[in-house]
């Protein structure tokens, strides 16, 4: 039974971002190379949105790293349960997320992305004022490898930053 919890335990630790609860960069890499796969062979679109909070560091800067860290867990909540069960979301790296949309054209990718930015725009994040984030959203397209798909969704949330920020761009 011991051995048993700790691999459970271990499982989680190599799967799941601590602070999130959201899946973890790994995790994400393992998902989104079976995703692309499985889009290749049955011809299924495929998206992806990248989501990073505009200004973040000034949040930390202002009220301290610890809610900072209260936060990115409640951006986590707000994106987790704003997306489907059969969406992945995983946290990318300090204050970035990554959404990956099985079965979606872009123009259902776009609007779940505006949803979520309007929302995230509207939720209290108390103490730290007017939170908003930026999203770049692409397609897969056929041929795609991940690390394609990932600049060219990258290069999308570099232009929501660039052209204001609290936007997003396909
Ligand atoms: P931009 O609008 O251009 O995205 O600005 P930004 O301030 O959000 O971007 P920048 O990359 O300059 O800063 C990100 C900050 O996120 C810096 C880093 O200290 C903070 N950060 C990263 N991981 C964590 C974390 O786990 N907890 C906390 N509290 N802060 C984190
Ligand atoms: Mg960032
Ligand atoms: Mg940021």
């Amino acid at each position: 039974v011991v051995v048993f919890t700790d691999i459970t335990k271990l499982n989680q630790l190599a799967t799941q971002d601590v602070l999130t609860q959201v899946a973890n960069r790994f995790k994400f890499d393992q998902v989104l190379e079976h995703s692309i796969a499985l889009s290749q062979r049955y011809g299924r679109p495929l998206s992806i949105m990248i989501i990073d909070v505009d200004h973040f560091k000034a949040v930390n800067d202002t009220y301290g790293h610890l809610i900072g860290d209260e936060v990115l867990k409640k951006l986590a909540k707000i994106l987790s349960d704003g997306i489907r069960k059969s969406d992945v979301i995983a946290r990318w790296g300090g204050e970035e997320f990554v959404v990956l949309l099985p079965d979606s054209e872009l123009t259902s990718a776009v609007k779940l992305a505006e949803t979520l930015r309007a929302k995230v725009a509207e939720s209290d994040f108390t103490p730290a004022k007017n939170m908003t984030c930026s999203i770049g959203v692409v397609r897969w397209n056929d041929g795609d490898t991940p690390d394609q798909l990932l600049k060219r969704v990258d290069e999308k949330l570099y232009t929501a930053k660039e052209s204001g920020r609290n936007r997003v761009i396909s």
